[in-house]
């Protein structure tokens, strides 16, 4: 069950709103399946949301009036009766993702269907602050805007994936605490000027999102969904739903610690997971072999790896370490998680995923108990190193979810 956040309730209700409630629910419900298969059925819908036929075809008749979906068409049912086929109505709505990164910020927008419609890059430089982040993204907000004005009445709202832990005050509030970036506390409404719902999110659990929505996790009840990239983070799925500990600060597994007296993190600690497997911890060790590459990204990291199929061993010493020091981090976690399974992605672990998934499982396996060993499987990411934009249009995507809208023209349904 994926965590639709369908509401919380205080103690007895009165029955109208137990009736409301369990309506929204059912919605909720429907709404989440035609958007998660993309194509479906109302006799689908029934049998995988528990309800009867009747009461799926209410829904998905209240849907249709939202304008969030519509009948493509139809096909043949074995019994000779034509089945309609329900899809998400990809101009319904449309969804705006970010991922704030510490070289510069990806702006994609969706639609519906989770179609990327457009994408607008701002930054590349090395030192980027809030400021500047601020500046890009309104920047990059302003251009998609105008490429895509028929768009814009029908946008849900935006969400942020940013890096660093992500605070939601009781009043509704969001703060960004980037310590590893060594940004003082940002409050998001200084990030943005958005006209519209803004929600943000640590990057890593957005990434954890997407996956658990659309992508490698899916249907899991107990995920680990491992973020490698400059940073390193981590989102936790217990009963199909992604963990934030008491403030949000919960699987910061970047910077826990896998040794003593270890490297110092960017965080101002040492011994961190982040600090032996980030991009710049792998990249800075491959340097002090003596070895020289360009850049600090994808290209610089495929640099080792090529120099490590060509048998080079400095490089395939680095590499050694690395797996080594992820199987250790990994090991913990599934120890203490129990995950049926664990999905790597962010562009470090795409990359290697790609040539060295098997070595990585073993890693994990060899340092974890062989009874939590046996139980899981290792997957690659769904979507590639550019999740997080995904992840972070799920955000504006739950919120629609959750609370029906009216459309303009609607007769306010009695109960
Ligand atoms: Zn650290």
């Amino acid at each position: 069950m994926v965590d639709v956040r369908s509401g919380r309730t205080g103690g007895p209700a009165p029955e109208s709103a137990n009736v409301t409630s369990l309506r929204q629910r059912n919605r909720a419900l429907v709404l989440t399946h035609v958007l998660q298969s993309g194509r479906t059925s109302r006799g689908d819908l029934a049998r995988e949301c528990g309800l009867s036929l009747a009461s799926a075809t209410n829904i998905v008749g209240d849907l249709v009036a939202e304008g969030l979906v519509h009948e493509t068409g139809s096909i043949a049912s074995r019994g000779g009766r034509p089945i309609t086929v329900v899809e998400p109505r990809p101009e319904g709505a449309y969804l705006i993702g970010a991922d704030v990164g510490e070289r510069g910020v990806a702006v994609e927008l969706f639609d519906l269907k989770m179609t990327r419609v457009d994408r607008e890059f701002r930054g590349g430089r090395d030192d980027e602050t809030p400021e500047t982040i601020a500046h890009d993204l309104d920047d990059a907000l302003e251009a998609l805007r105008e490429r895509n004005p028929a768009a814009w009445p029908a946008l849900a709202g935006v969400g942020l994936g940013l890096p660093g832990v992500v605070e939601t005050a009781a009043d509704g509030s969001q703060t960004l605490y980037a310590q590893s970036l060594g940004w003082p506390p940002v409050a998001v409404g200084d990030l943005i000027h958005f006209d519209g719902p803004v929600s943000a999110e640590n990057g890593a659990k957005t990434q954890a999102m997407a996956e658990l929505w659309f992508g490698a996790a899916r249907g899991v009840e107990h995920a680990l969904v491992a973020l490698l990239g400059r940073g390193v983070g981590l989102g936790i799925i217990a009963d199909g739903r992604l963990q934030h500990g008491s403030m949000s600060t919960a699987a910061e597994w970047g910077h826990t610690k896998i040794e003593r007296y270890g490297q110092v993190c960017r965080c101002g600690n040492r011994g961190c997971v982040e600090a032996y497997v980030g991009a710049d911890a792998i990249l800075n060790a491959w340097r002090a072999t003596g070895a020289s590459f360009e850049g600090s990204g994808w290209g610089a990291l495929g640099s080792l790896l090529d120099a490590v199929d060509k048998g080079d061993p400095a490089a395939t010493g680095v590499l050694d370490d690395v797996i080594h020091s992820l199987g250790v981090a990994l090991g913990s976690l599934v120890n203490l998680t129990n995950p049926q399974r664990v999905v790597i992605g962010g562009w470090v672990g795409v990359r290697l995923m790609e040539q060295h998934a098997a070595r990585i499982a073993d890693a994990t396996k060899a340092n974890a108990l062989t009874r939590a060993g046996e139980q899981l499987e290792f997957v690659a990411s769904t979507f590639g190193g550019d999740t997080v934009a995904v992840g972070a249009a799920i955000m504006p995507l739950e919120t629609l979810v959750r609370d029906a809208r009216p459309r303009p023209g609607d007769v306010p349904k009695s109960a």
